[in-house]
């Protein structure tokens, strides 16, 4: 066993976290006051090779591990506490993966050198209007005619349709074939008959959500991923891999949130001493610190699983993946939502303010908890899935 990171990993970790202190954190208000990250962030992400890093380099990613791209996720929700670039990395950094594990080589060559680029963008198109978390119940149709694809449908609260619709780029969009089974497709989000609407979001906002409407839309055969029918499995595993990095992300973000504690709570001074000294105060941190480096090894371990059977398209440790990612997409948001609000409290009044910052961390990460990339409760249903058996647990 060995939990040291290598001269590599040490380095990146360092160069990404020097990223977020000096470009993310400066930009983490811009962002969420705009709606928008700035063109430079995105070209500065590009630079470092933080978009899309899973992408092999053949076409013009870094070809990163899961275990590195889940350290730099960990840098880009401690930078921009706000997560909406977390969002934009992890979205491209675990759809970009599919996209080049399952696309064809025309696809491949099309999309990724403009997402790793930061001149398109990339995410997933799953939930729709009636329901997320039933996926096998959606309505959004593809039928064959030819050599292209029709899709009819509607699909909500899907992040980033308007930077596919400004930067270029599109989604790996899920929908029920014609005849049986799934199809996966990129969809490119400026192609005839897909228009777009922008939901409007409590937190993370540097990032749209909203929904995409397909009336018959054409999306040629070249851009379906893996075989015909075969969609929902391609992006099961992509939710797996994207499910790490938002754990990741939320890591980050809970550790800025006990830094940024700590500091206050050496500080601040009540009853004439800093708040630090009352033990009550102490032993809330140090029951949050548990939590974070806890959540933190289950993370980097989920990742270095990844690393060793999905990334590699070998599913024969399928049940140790799925408990060791639900176990931290159900436990690390929430352990990061908890830091945050136990931290507001120790600033007392201040911590209501804007001024403090806390609340920018606390909106987006409520963003895990309602749902994104899987609601809690379907994090428990897999577990209990792979506990119990599926004749306890009878969903797919
Ligand atoms: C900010 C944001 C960004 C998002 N980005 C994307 C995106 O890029 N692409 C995309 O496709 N989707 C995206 N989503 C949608 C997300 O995937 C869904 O929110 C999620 O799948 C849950 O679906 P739902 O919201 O329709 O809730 P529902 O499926 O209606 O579920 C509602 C609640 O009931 C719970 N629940 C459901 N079934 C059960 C059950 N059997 N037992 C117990 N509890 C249950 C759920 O956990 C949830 O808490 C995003 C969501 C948010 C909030």
């Amino acid at each position: 066993m060995e939990f040291r990171l290598s001269d590599e990993e040490r380095a990146f970790q360092e160069a990404a976290r020097r990223f977020g202190d000096r470009v993310l954190r400066t930009h983490e208000r811009q962002i969420d006051a705009e709606g928008t990250i700035p063109a430079e962030v995105l070209a500065a992400m590009a630079e470092l090779g933080l978009l899309a890093m899973t992408v092999p380099e053949a076409y013009g990613g870094m070809g990163a591990s899961a275990v590195l791209t889940e350290l730099a996720a960990e840098e880009v929700g401690r930078g921009d506490f706000s997560m909406a670039t977390a969002v934009f990395f992890l979205l491209e950094a675990g759809w970009g993966h599919i996209l080049a594990r399952h696309g064809t080589e025309a696809t491949k060559q099309e999309v990724l050198p403009a997402v790793t680029a930061g001149k398109a963008f990339l995410g997933v198109a799953t939930t729709e209007p009636t329901g997320g978390s039933d996926l096998a119940a959606m309505r959004t149709a593809v039928r064959r005619d030819g050599t292209q694809f029709v899709l009819r449908g509607e699909k909500a609260f899907v992040s980033g349709v308007e930077e596919a619709r400004r930067l270029g780029g599109g989604h790996l969009t899920l929908a029920k074939a014609d005849g049986g089974g799934f199809d996966l497709l990129y969809v490119p989000t400026r192609a005839e008959g897909i228009a777009t609407q922008r939901f409007e979001n409590m937190g993370r906002m540097g990032i749209s959500t909203g929904a995409l409407t397909y009336a018959d839309a054409k999306v040629p055969e070249r851009y379906l991923l893996g075989e015909e029918r075969r969609g929902f499995d391609y992006a099961m595993e992509g939710f797996t891999v994207a499910r790490t990095f938002v754990s990741a992300a939320c890591v980050g973000a809970a550790e800025r949130a006990l830094e940024t504690g700590i500091a206050y709570i050496r500080e601040r001074q009540a009853f004439g001493q800093p708040l630090g000294k009352f033990e009550a105060i102490q032993f809330e941190l140090v029951d949050l610190y548990t939590q974070v480096e806890a959540v933190k090894w289950q993370v980097r371990r989920a990742a270095w699983l990844l690393d060793q059977y999905p990334l590699k398209g070998d599913r024969s440790h399928r049940s140790e993946v799925d408990l060791a990612v639900a176990s931290v997409k159900l436990t690390a948001p929430q352990i990061a939502f908890e830091c945050v609000k136990r931290v507001m409290m120790w600033f007392g009044a201040a911590g209501y303010t804007k001024d403090a910052g806390l609340e920018l961390g606390l909106r987006g990460i409520m963003s895990y908890l309602v749902g994104a990339e899987g609601g809690l409760n379907i994090m428990r249903i897999i577990l209990g899935r792979e506990l119990l058996g599926k004749e306890f647990v009878p969903y797919r």
